[in-house]
């Protein structure tokens, strides 16, 4: 992988509306069904019911499997208000907020792939059945017909098992988890984080 390719691309993250971008080893990436455990417990109303969640996203014992083919990536980080991402009354600016993940980690894939890096691929954050398919009755996929959105729908990072704030610490980035119970005047600030596994 040439650096220049990786810096372009760093850049080209940040041009996409990222406001931190940077290349990492995928060696240091963690991969752990710790991380995919937690959708199980407690359980998310998306899994099972959205083709890209657990379990019927790549486990993270065959996620592992498709990483040790790659030796870089560019992780991204978009910051939102705490607002948009904890206030109840603010579901539609949420939704948009997620979305704005999956298109930049679909752009940056075809980034890559048009730079000849075309065994990219990109992950996004949260789960496409809530924020492209939230009024849909069910994901298409898994009614055996095809994705509404396969330009677009990707797994999220922590779908396959990856752990987002190990990740963002190695980065050096501040970024903390929200619960539920999270109040917006009580957090300093709120991010979302996608990646694009560069090959
Ligand atoms: S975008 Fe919609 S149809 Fe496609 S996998 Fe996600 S939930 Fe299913």
């Amino acid at each position: 992988m040439h650096q220049p390719d990786l810096d372009n691309l760093r850049l080209q993250a940040l041009e996409l509306g990222a406001d931190k971008a940077a290349i990492i080893d995928t060696s240091a990436i963690s991969v752990s069904e710790a991380v995919t455990f937690k959708c199980l417990v407690p359980r998310c109303p998306n899994y099972a019911s959205c083709a890209n969640c657990p379990p019927h996203a790549p486990t993270p014992e065959e996620f592992r499997r498709v990483l040790a083919g790659f030796s870089k990536a560019i992780l991204f980080n978009k910051r939102f208000a705490p607002e948009v991402m904890l206030s109840p009354d603010q579901e539609a600016a949420r939704t948009e907020a997620f979305r704005s993940i999956f298109e930049l980690a679909a752009k940056l894939e075809s980034a890559a792939f048009y730079a000849g890096h075309y065994l990219s691929f990109g992950l996004a954050a949260g789960s496409c059945r809530n924020v492209l398919c939230r009024d849909q009755k069910a994901c298409a996929v898994l009614e055996s017909k095809a994705c509404l959105f396969p330009a677009l729908a990707r797994p999220s990072m922590e779908a396959v098992g990856i752990d987002v704030f190990q990740l963002a610490a190695l980065a050096g980035w501040d970024m903390q988890p929200l619960g539920r119970e999270a109040q917006a005047d009580k957090v300093d600030q709120s991010s979302l984080t996608g990646i694009v596994v560069v090959g």
